[in-house]
């Protein structure tokens, strides 16, 4: 008899729009492992049941998604590196033992994305994210450790972007400040991070950030421009991405993490979204 596929799935709320079921079964289709992966949509405060519902179920893996990543945090027995500096938790793995290790893989895919696609490095930049979320916290130290010169984080709520400026300041220059009191740029390269278009709102930033060299990176995916996007183009951003690439890294380093297999991104790159590859 042919065992059951083991189960994976991402958890979040909203999870509609996710992508991540068609890209983890292209990876398995690609590495000859057999997996089932699904979406679950919690409620705002029904993680821990959802989650633990899933693997007393035998579920072996999740990718987590907003607003869930400090809760994952939590909920994992042990934590990478990365993720208890991070604060936050984008993967679940299931350990032979019943315990749940908890990592950070958000970090990883920007970057990687960000040399694929943008051909860009960090070094001596200045860049400034936009949000201080789950999604923020990944990113931070792997950023930092390529020394840019300056990492600006602006959240609407200051204080969220000021203690995360805080609470990563041993890992290189960083800073944090409201949406409304962002220095004038301009920036080399400008992340959003921010959930606001999942709400259909605007940030309202200022004129001055962006110049001929900037570039802007969006982590939203869709098939068209995110209201991000279209902002950047007008301000006459020299490139702008959204953030198809990065989940496809991200994805592609859990998978690591769950089946010891590393997939073809750009193979799945060009299967998914066909020329988008520079
Ligand atoms: P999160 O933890 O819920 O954080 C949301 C962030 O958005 C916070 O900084 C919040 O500011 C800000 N925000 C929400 N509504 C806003 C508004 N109306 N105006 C201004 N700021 C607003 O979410 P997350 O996990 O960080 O995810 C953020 C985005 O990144 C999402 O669109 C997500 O889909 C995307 N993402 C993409 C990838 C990828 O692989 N491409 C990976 C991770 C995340 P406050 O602190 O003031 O509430």
């Amino acid at each position: 008899m042919t065992p059951e596929p083991d189960r994976y799935a991402v958890i979040g709320n909203p999870i509609a729009h996710s992508r991540s079921p068609e890209i983890h079964q292209l990876f398995a289709d690609q590495t000859g492992e057999s997996i089932r992966y699904e979406k679950i949509l919690a409620e705002r405060d029904g993680f821990k049941d959802a989650v633990a519902r899933f693997f007393d179920a035998g579920g072996r893996g999740l990718n987590v998604t907003l607003p869930f990543k400090g809760d994952a945090f939590e909920w994992a027995d042990q934590r990478t590196e990365l993720a208890e500096h991070a604060g936050a938790v984008n993967t679940l793995i299931a350990q032979d033992d019943g315990t749940c290790l908890g990592a950070n893989t958000d970090g990883i895919g920007l970057l990687r994305d960000l040399k694929k696609s943008l051909r860009l490095s960090i070094q001596d930049t200045r860049i400034l994210i936009l949000g201080a979320g789950g999604a923020t916290r990944g990113i931070l130290e792997p950023l930092l450790q390529e020394k840019p010169a300056l990492l600006l984080v602006a959240n609407r709520t200051t204080e969220r972007a000021e203690a995360l400026a805080k609470h990563f300041q041993a890992h290189g220059q960083i800073r944090g400040c409201g949406l409304d009191a962002i220095e004038p740029g301009p920036y080399d390269l400008i992340v959003h991070a921010t959930s606001a278009a999942l709400q259909d709102q605007g940030l309202g930033l200022p004129d001055t950030l962006i110049g001929p060299q900037t570039r802007c990176y969006d982590l939203l995916y869709r098939d068209t421009d995110t209201p991000f996007m279209h902002w950047a183009k007008a301000q006459g951003a020299s490139q702008v991405t959204d953030g198809f690439g990065m989940l496809l890294e991200q994805a592609a380093e859990s998978f690591y993490m769950w089946r010891g297999k590393r997939p073809d991104t750009a193979m799945a790159r060009n299967y998914l979204r066909p020329g988008t590859l520079p």
